[in-house]
């Protein structure tokens, strides 16, 4: 593709997270030309620096994977906001505004896990499918959601790590979600296997009964995701999924949850239906060179907001 100057077209990504900000340069096809990441520190402090990355290199649109909540409803005054973030400086801060202003481009926004969900459809395991999620299993746990070819947001944005699940009888942790405790997050986070067993979860891999654990509280969230969501594929990321004995874990007790209920061709192949993520951990970059690429597209959703809400 080229930009509307003549020449190659450069796209923005930035996978905006609570400890770093990974920013990169690609084109369409997901190619990525350059990297730089730096510390998350205040507003004031890290988006000069990051806008001037991606002027310095012409970006024809930025796409922006972001920590949440996030206020996305297009509509909203507020839209592009960081909302109710604990992160000091972040609360209630325009970044997309703060982008849209230094770089003159159009930007795409969206969660960041919504990013790596469709940075799996457009150029990893999800190619060619419209209904697909990506949950990622790390310090928190968070789904990305593709569905009839949209990322879905909903009334807010899906939270689809915090779902309820049966705590088992035999687990004395109690869970360390601050609002739930025992939801999903709270039980099978990274942290909550550091806090369960009293080890890192990259060291615990030779004790099988952690991860069958893991695999208990993963797949009951899975069975409901497959329930509500009749998604073709989930892809399965984060930290914690390196450990790769939990996949056929996982697989085994998805279906067994399931209970031959649903009779889908897809659920046939548990295999090939619950998979690990592709695109060497990428899938979050170019997720957002892909958001990028939709805001080229569409114009300029950012100029369009700024002259209906001005
Ligand atoms: P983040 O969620 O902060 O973006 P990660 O996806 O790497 O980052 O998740 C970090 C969590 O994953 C930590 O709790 C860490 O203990 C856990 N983790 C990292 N590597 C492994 C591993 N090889 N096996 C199990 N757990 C891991
Ligand atoms: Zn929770």
């Amino acid at each position: 593709m080229r930009a509307r100057g003549g020449e190659e077209m450069v796209l923005g990504a930035l996978e905006a997270g609570g400890t770093k900000m990974a920013c990169a340069v690609g084109d369409e096809t997901g190619k990525i030309l350059d990297r730089m990441t730096i510390p998350t520190d205040l507003p004031s402090v890290t988006v000069p620096r990051m806008a001037a990355y991606f002027g310095e290199h012409g970006v024809a649109a930025l796409g922006i994977g972001c920590f949440g909540p996030l206020e996305l409803r297009e509509h909203s005054p507020r839209y592009g906001y960081i909302t109710s973030t604990p992160k000091s400086g972040w609360r209630d801060y325009d970044i997309v505004g703060a982008f849209s202003g230094a770089l003159r481009c159009p930007i795409g926004f969206d969660t960041d896990v919504n990013a790596a969900v469709l940075g799996e459809v457009a150029f990893g395991q999800a190619r060619g499918m419209d209904c697909a999620v990506y949950v990622t299993v790390g310090t928190g746990i968070g789904a990305g959601i593709y569905i009839e070819g949209k990322l879905l947001h909903g009334m807010l944005h899906p939270e689809a790590g915090h779902v309820p699940v049966r705590r088992r009888k035999d687990d004395r942790y109690a869970g360390n979600c601050p609002y739930h405790r025992d939801c999903l997050e709270g039980l099978a986070s990274g942290p909550a296997i550091e806090a369960r067993w009293g080890e890192k979860a990259e060291l615990l891999a030779d004790r099988p009964e952690v991860w069958e654990l893991e695999a208990d509280y993963l797949a009951q969230a899975l069975a409901g995701y497959i329930l509500t969501l009749s998604p073709q594929i989930i892809i399965l990321g984060g930290g914690v999924m390196r450990q790769e004995q939990l996949f056929p874990m996982i697989r085994q007790k998805t279906a067994d949850l399931l209970g031959g209920y649903l009779q889908a061709e897809e659920l046939r192949d548990m295999d090939r239906y619950i998979v690990p993520a592709g695109l060497r951990g990428d899938q979050g970059v170019m997720g957002c060179l892909e958001l990028a690429r939709r805001a080229y597209d569409a114009g300029c959703p950012e100029k369009k907001k700024k002259s209906i809400h001005l």
